[in-house]
């Protein structure tokens, strides 16, 4: 990689089966994920099937590829709808009211995190494990952090609470 670096251009190419061979046999460990763990849509997922997959048949992927497409164009509208409510709520801060608000997988060894491993996080350490639940008043520029424990499910119950004690905040 440093050899690479310091001379682009003085090595060759390699082949996509030599690529996958040092792969395979020299980088085990490194692999990568299917899918982004986060945002995973199911409109997305089941569309891309198709597209991608050998078994479908022409005229099935080309319905697919539209499909996306289209679907790719509703987020983007989406996306600019809440912006630009985010905007009109940071100018007219006492009419309108954004709120952004999203909650993070559990974090697999509990709080601290560490970026490396450490010997508190053998199982005989066990930790409370905890789940967050970010929100943001765009009117006010302001992101919240509720903390919970793993055994509260992140549900709608859980989104009203974070809601209705943002929304008490903002009276
Ligand atoms: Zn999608």
């Amino acid at each position: 990689m440093e050899d690479y670096k310091a001379h682009p251009n003085a090595f060759e190419p390699v082949s996509l089966s030599y690529f996958r061979n040092i792969w395979r046999t020299r980088f085990k460990n490194i692999k990568l994920r299917k899918h982004i763990r986060f945002s995973k849509c199911s409109t997305c997922e089941r569309l891309r099937q198709i597209r991608w997959s050998r078994q479908s048949s022409i005229k099935e992927r080309q319905k697919c590829q539209i499909d996306l497409l289209k679907h790719y164009a509703d987020i983007k509208a989406e996306r600019a709808y809440a912006a630009s409510k985010r905007q009109l709520s940071m100018v007219h801060k006492t009419e309108v009211l954004s709120i952004a608000l999203d909650g993070t997988d559990q974090l697999p060894r509990g709080l601290p995190q560490f970026r490396v491993t450490t010997s508190h996080d053998a199982t005989s350490h066990e930790r409370i494990k905890s789940k967050f639940t970010l929100l943001r008043i765009h009117n006010l520029e302001k992101t919240f952090c509720f903390e919970h424990l793993h055994n509260i499910k992140g549900d709608a119950n859980l989104t009203i609470e974070c809601l209705q004690r943002a929304l008490k905040y903002t009276e």
